[in-house]
């Protein structure tokens, strides 16, 4: 095996010299835990089709969405993507989130969700700024087994039509997926002239093939060998509550310092409202800290906002900003607690 120090070494030298040394915390917003698909054989999800008789049952409120968008804004979160409503939403309902989550948050947004169609993308680009494709794993063979009603072809026809679109992927570790593979994902990259690419180790799920997570070496390797081959891609790199709290089953000793090192330049996936200020949040933030990194967000500390005065000042109906209202006491008491 290479070495590992001397890869870290290389991967945080070309890091700092092209992204200096701030942090950020990505969040992805769900919309809904139903998947029309549901056939990925790793998937949380693939795990639940056959509990949800009514897919209406498993859609997010908009009310809770633009809650947390909020919360991203204000804790200084970047909101990663959309995600999870693929065959749940109608276009015009989709259009309408996408327009009061770009609204809310000040910015345009990214979304994961699913291959869109040319004429959707379209409607769409109005309150986007990028699109994600979720490709799991870039070895062909595996895909084929893993996903097997989610071809790769149709994102990469997506990508082509995206115009001027930004363009990310993201992919899972500790699907099967051998070092060798590192140049398919290499060549992904390059052709689909990429800015953005999320990583996540593999987080097993009760129900799936899969019992274990990838090792903290394995994970790294991945995220520092592709700092260096591209030295300007963004790297985001996800990171579970329990491969945080639970150290020792997981073996995850400094695995949030050594993704610093290796070319990160957000952490994800990390449950920040249902675990903000618990032990967990702190140790993210001081392996971030220990990484001589900035983190520029904050999974510890809420701050002093008039948060009706923030939504009374939205353009969104009184209903919903009623509503916004009651939720945004419901998770700011949640996440005061710890
Ligand atoms: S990985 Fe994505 S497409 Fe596959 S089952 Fe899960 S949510 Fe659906």
């Amino acid at each position: 095996m290479e070495n590992l120090k001397e890869l870290l070494e290389e991967s945080n030298k070309i890091h700092l010299e092209n992204h200096g040394n701030k942090v950020w915390f990505g969040r992805c917003i769900f919309l809904s835990w139903y998947c029309k698909l549901g056939t990925c054989k790793f998937c949380f999800r693939s795990t639940q089709k056959s509990r949800i008789h009514d897919e209406k049952t498993a859609r997010r409120s908009l009310s809770s969405v633009l809650v947390e968008t909020l919360l991203s804004k204000k804790l200084n979160w970047k909101i990663e993507f959309l995600t999870g409503g693929y065959g749940i939403f109608s276009v015009k309902e989709l259009i309408d989130i996408m327009k009061k989550v770009s609204e809310v948050y000040g910015e345009k947004i990214w979304i994961n969700l699913g291959a869109v169609e040319k004429q959707d993308l379209e409607l769409f680009k109005p309150y986007l700024k990028g699109i994600v494709a979720s490709i799991e794993t870039v070895n062909p063979e595996l895909h084929n087994k893993i996903c097997p009603d989610k071809a790769i072809q149709p994102y990469e026809k997506m990508f082509s039509y995206s115009k001027d679109l930004k363009k990310s992927m993201t992919i899972v570790i500790g699907l099967g997926e051998k070092k060798e593979d590192f140049e398919n994902l290499a060549e992904f990259i390059e052709k689909n002239k990429l800015e953005r690419i999320t990583f996540y180790a593999l987080k097993p799920v009760k129900g799936t093939p899969y019992t274990k997570g990838p090792t903290t070496e394995d994970y790294v390797w991945w995220i520092a060998k592709t700092r260096i081959r591209f030295p300007k891609l963004q790297i985001i790199t996800g990171t579970t509550y329990n491969r945080v709290a639970e150290i020792e089953k997981y073996n995850t000793k400094d695995e949030i310092y050594l993704l610093m090192k290796a070319g990160a330049n957000a952490i994800t996936k990390f449950p920040a409202t249902k675990k903000f200020n618990t032990e967990a949040a702190k140790k993210i933030e001081a392996q971030i800290k220990k990484a001589d990194r900035v983190f520029t967000s904050t999974l510890t500390k809420i701050p002093k906002v008039n948060w009706d005065k923030e939504i009374d000042s939205l353009s969104l109906d009184e209903k919903l900003k009623e509503q916004m209202k009651i939720q945004i006491k419901e998770y700011l008491h949640r996440m005061g607690k710890e």
